[in-house]
């Protein structure tokens, strides 16, 4: 049996050519902090790509890694890491990952933390234990998991960040060329329209291209399906998060009035969040965010969905590449995953901040068999984690 000796939180921030959606719009200025407000969306964003890392350290020398969100405020996680759920999982097996995922999460949920920074900060944490798990057993995390379902899983190119409805057709196209055919633009940012970005992007990419739309919460209910409506004639493959992720009602009826299927989820921490759609079919396609779930919940969330005949397509935001490497682990564990998201602006930048390279290439993500998460942070990363001690 190992145990956990020590946990470390830090906060990594890498600096970005170019923000993330693209170059930023009229009246899109930073603050000093670095963040900014998308007009599209009324979300901020900040200028950098930010997120949390945890360190596992076993007593016998084992180091593992966990990652989440750190985009805004990120004190806040690290914060909860090092003042709360470090010294309760400090004397643990690290191969009861899910059982030390249901005691942090009790330890405040009658305080009504059962969603925010706080769950993000215990997914970190899980994220980490698995990898621990793994490591000391010797064994890829995808195998704890049940198995490896797939030899490989297709990615889809996620937004397309350049300044005009040309350009951007154009970016599709090039990776349409290096065999990608699923695409997800980014409402966002569409700046000519999404009905018409929609039209152009069927246009270059042809019949055989999936494209789905991102529509980023934006739209009322009847926005949204009177929006999906004109954009089923180029046969929309999925559209993403159309109204505000609170409108539970909402979202079920913008499901029951369209041809397309929804797909929502990132924003999800829980399964318990899950069930209040799944129960209303108000999707058709869940996308969980690994740095929100961590291991244990995003393979709950995505069996329960599996089991309801709702597919899997798990979303994938910016960060080192660890808890892109754990969604993949649990991706390629489960059934009903169609595919999986790739944030082409982020994945390839950051090779120099992992070992053992997640690499997607003729659109499909390979999977390394190494022990853990198969991954391990460079010198290169290890020099830009800034430890936090309060
Ligand atoms: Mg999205």
């Amino acid at each position: 049996m190992s145990r956990v000796a020590q946990v470390d939180a830090f906060i990594l921030t890498v600096p970005r050519d170019e923000p993330y959606l693209g170059a930023l719009g009229p009246g899109e200025t930073p603050n000093k902090r670095g963040y900014f407000v998308r007009k599209g969306n009324k979300t901020v964003y900040p200028i950098f790509d930010r997120s949390v890392v945890v360190r596992v350290i076993t007593d016998s020398g084992v180091a593992a890694w966990g990652e989440t969100y750190g985009i805004v405020a990120p004190k806040a996680t690290t914060a909860i890491i090092v003042d709360l759920l470090a010294d309760f999982v400090v004397g643990r097996d690290p191969a009861e990952a899910s059982a030390i995922h249901d005691d942090l999460y009790s330890l405040m949920r009658v305080r009504g933390y059962t969603g925010g920074f706080y769950l993000d900060a215990l997914a970190a944490v899980d994220i980490a234990l698995w990898d621990a798990a793994g490591k000391v057993a010797g064994k890829p995390v995808y195998e704890l998991l049940g198995g490896r379902k797939r030899e490989e899983l297709s990615g889809y190119v996620s937004g397309l960040p350049k300044p005009t409805l040309d350009e951007r057709a154009a970016f599709a196209k090039d990776w349409l060329g290096r065999g990608f055919d699923r695409f997800k633009f980014a409402g966002a940012v569409a700046g000519e329209g999404i009905v018409e970005e929609m039209a152009k992007l069927r246009e270059e990419l042809g019949d055989d291209a999936q494209i789905a739309c991102d529509m980023h919460w934006a739209h009322t209910p009847d926005q949204a399906i009177d929006a999906i409506k004109r954009m089923e004639p180029y046969d929309l493959w999925f559209a993403e998060a159309p109204i505000a992720p609170e409108n539970v009602k909402g979202l079920a009826k913008v499901a029951k009035s369209v041809d397309t299927p929804i797909g929502a989820g990132e924003e999800w921490r829980t399964l318990f969040e899950a069930q209040l759609r799944y129960d209303v079919d108000a999707v058709k396609i869940v996308q969980p965010e690994m740095g929100h779930t961590g291991i244990t919940e995003f393979t709950r969330i995505s069996k329960a969905a599996h089991e309801r005949g709702i597919s899997i397509l798990p979303h994938a935001t910016v960060g080192s590449g660890i808890f892109l490497a754990a969604s993949l682990h649990a991706s390629f564990s489960l059934e009903g995953v169609i595919g999986h998201e790739y944030q082409h602006s982020v994945v390839e930048r950051n090779h120099n901040l992992m070992t053992n390279r997640i690499i997607c290439s003729n659109g499909n993500y390979q999977l390394s068999d190494a022990a853990g998460l198969g991954v391990e942070p460079t010198e290169d990363m290890l020099s830009r984690l800034e430890l936090q001690t309060e």
